[in-house]
């Protein structure tokens, strides 16, 4: 009794990302009845669930399932350009920053960026970048959006401006992507299905290990024809997986549960944001906060963004740098309103003795 105590006292608060959940016993009992076969072979039937729900889920032909959102974006990528193409996409996205150089090391393709101040682009923003049909200029091939939006502090985009910029594209003669890590958390607050947001993209990379809460795993959807071409470009990635019905199994349990509690990580962000704003010396504004990413500017209180951190992280909270002014914290299904709400007073006490 007296160690579980100092157990719960000592919890780390874990608000780095939504990546850091644990799967859930239920998950760990699917996982462990999974029914598996080789999926290179095709032959692992919880996979093949798995990809014919999400496919039905968002109202495709076909869907693949990979290793990690980061495979499913380059894999995308190079399934719809040639090398020496451009694509388009948001300057502080996560294809052009956390993917280690990917879609210039690997597919070959020039990312041109867009800068905006909440990580949505417009078509009149995009409009300009596309290359003119020149042969000495490199030729742009895909446009790739990204929603939620993750270091613009996961925001969403409008359905309708979303649309508008595919169809636009497509007009162009350019294809669109997705980079849906968190289109459920979007789908939530907009009160919308995903497959109603997602519809008019040519591909749609979306997280299972994000808000969702299964330990590994992404899902690529799309046509027939993208899958296809999708299914080669992976096992030439190294991202052909053979018994995966394990992993597929959690994704299940992560794909049918998941979005119907992210309201709550909604909620908990809102709490964490509005309580925030009451605080000296931080800088937010908590009507911003649209889904589970919360991003303020400590600046004035003098630390650096690693110092503030390293000063939370001893009385065991945890976030994470933006920049040397803005931290960013996000809410997930290991941590509740309590875990908030313990947080708050810790930042309370670090920015109200500042250093
Ligand atoms: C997490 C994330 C990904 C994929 O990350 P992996 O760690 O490779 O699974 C892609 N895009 C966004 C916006 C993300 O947040």
């Amino acid at each position: 009794m007296e160690s579980e105590t100092r157990n719960a006292m000592s919890k780390v608060i874990d608000l780095r990302s939504d990546t850091v959940t644990r799967p859930s016993p239920a998950m760990r009992k699917a996982m462990a009845e999974a029914e598996v076969g080789d999926d290179v072979y095709m032959e692992d039937p919880t996979v093949n669930r798995l990809q014919e729900r999400a496919a039905e889920v968002f109202a495709r032909e076909a869907a693949l399932f990979v290793p990690s959102g980061s495979m499913g974006n380059l894999t995308c990528i190079m399934a719809q350009t040639e090398r020496g193409q451009e694509l388009i996409c948001e300057a502080a996205g996560h294809v052009y920053n956390y993917e280690m150089a990917s879609l210039a090391a690997l597919a070959g393709v020039l990312p041109r960026v867009i800068s905006t101040t909440d990580g949505i682009m417009t078509w009149e923003q995009i409009a300009p970048a596309i290359r003119e049909k020149i042969y000495t200029r490199p030729q742009t091939a895909l446009v790739a959006l990204e929603n939620t939006h993750n270091m613009a502090g996961g925001t969403v985009y409008p359905t309708r401006l979303a649309h508008a910029i595919c169809d636009r594209a497509h007009e162009a003669g350019l294809k669109v992507h997705l980079d849906g890590a968190r289109i459920f958390n979007a789908a939530v607050y907009l009160g919308q299905e995903v497959a109603e947001l997602t519809k008019k993209f040519d591909s749609i990379q979306f997280c299972f290990s994000k808000g969702l809460g299964a330990p590994v795993g992404s899902m690529i959807v799309g046509s027939n024809d993208l899958i296809g071409r999708c299914r080669m470009i992976r096992k030439m990635l190294g991202g052909g997986m053979r018994q995966v019905g394990v992993l597929a199994a959690a994704a299940l349990v992560a794909l049918e549960d998941g979005p119907k509690r992210l309201h709550v990580d909604h909620e908990n962000a809102k709490l964490l944001a509005q309580g925030l704003a009451q605080m000296p010396r931080i800088h937010i504004q908590p009507e911003k906060v649209q889904t589970n990413i919360v991003l303020y500017d400590i600046g004035a209180t003098g630390m650096s963004s690693s110092q503030f951190l390293q000063q939370l992280s001893v009385r065991q909270v945890l976030g994470g740098p933006v920049d040397d002014r803005r931290v960013r914290m996000v809410t997930h299904l290991d941590v509740a309103r309590r875990d908030i709400e313990q947080a708050l007073k810790v930042i309370g006490e670090v920015v109200g003795k500042g250093l």
